[in-house]
């Protein structure tokens, strides 16, 4: 049965990888995005998590093109790194508010429609680096643990009206966002990884559609590592 599925920063990256996913499924997917056109194949809205009313109006788009949204996955994401010392506050407070407060934003606004549908699917797109912590990143790790409270208490309150709300942890996934870790690190972390090597997006992909897929309905809380086994189970 064809799905209204909504990814937040579906317009590039993991998140466009999810998007084409899903609509290879014959799902009806809609992406986020803050500029530009939607992707070729794919419909869009135009907005920003980190304002609630443009997020609002998206929501309310798509709900009135293709009725309530029933996968949620929140991928939008940013880093600001640096060291603790020099990091600047307001860096600080734009991951965590992009990452964390973001996905809390979509959540709440696509419940409601999930709970009178009473079925629902939301998937928070994490990182190994919220449960390992990680130097320079003191602003990334915490918005991305964060969302761990954040899915098991959504999961509690959601429960009871059959929406399940879980976390993939991606490690090194091949996109923009790692293009600046730099060699050392790079090395470091897939040294630490028993596969030894980077993610590809559409792995990442294939996990958050398991989450969705009524193969997972007695899953909810969950965080699932897709990091070739660095920070395995949490
Ligand atoms: P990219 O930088 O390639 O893409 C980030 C996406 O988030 C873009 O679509 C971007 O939109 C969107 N975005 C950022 N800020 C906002 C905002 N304020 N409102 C709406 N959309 C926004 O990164 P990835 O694809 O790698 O990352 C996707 C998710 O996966 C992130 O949450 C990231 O933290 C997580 N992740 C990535 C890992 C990796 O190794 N790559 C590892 C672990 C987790 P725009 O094009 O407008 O900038």
């Amino acid at each position: 049965m064809s799905r209204t599925v909504l990814i937040t920063g579906g317009n590039r990256g993991i998140g466009l990888s999810i998007a084409r996913s899903f609509a290879e499924d014959g799902d009806k997917v809609v992406v986020t995005h803050r500029s530009g056109e939607p992707p070729e194949g794919l419909a869009g809205v135009r907005c920003d998590v980190t304002d609630s009313e443009s997020l609002q109006r998206g929501v309310r788009e798509v709900e009135e093109r293709f009725g309530p949204v029933e996968v949620l996955v929140a991928n939008a994401g940013i880093t600001r790194d640096g060291l603790s010392p020099m990091m600047r506050e307001e860096d600080f407070v734009e991951v965590i508010d992009t990452n964390l407060v973001g996905a809390f934003r979509a959540a709440r606004l696509v419940a409601p429609g999930m709970i009178g549908a009473k079925r629902g699917r939301i998937v928070f797109v994490s990182s190994v680096m919220g449960f390992m912590g990680s130097p320079g990143q003191t602003n990334y790790a915490a918005s991305k643990s964060g969302m761990l409270g954040l899915a098991r208490s959504l999961a509690w309150e959601l429960g009871k009206r059959n929406i399940t709300v879980n976390l993939v942890t991606p490690g090194l996934i091949e996109t923009d966002m790692i293009k600046e870790v730099s060699g050392k690190r790079r090395t470091g972390l897939l040294d630490q990884t028993p596969l030894r090597r980077t993610g590809t997006p559409d792995e990442v992909a294939d996990a958050v559609r398991f989450l969705a897929s009524d193969a997972a309905a007695y899953i909810t809380g969950a965080a699932l590592p897709v990091s070739g086994g660095l920070a395995m189970g949490h």
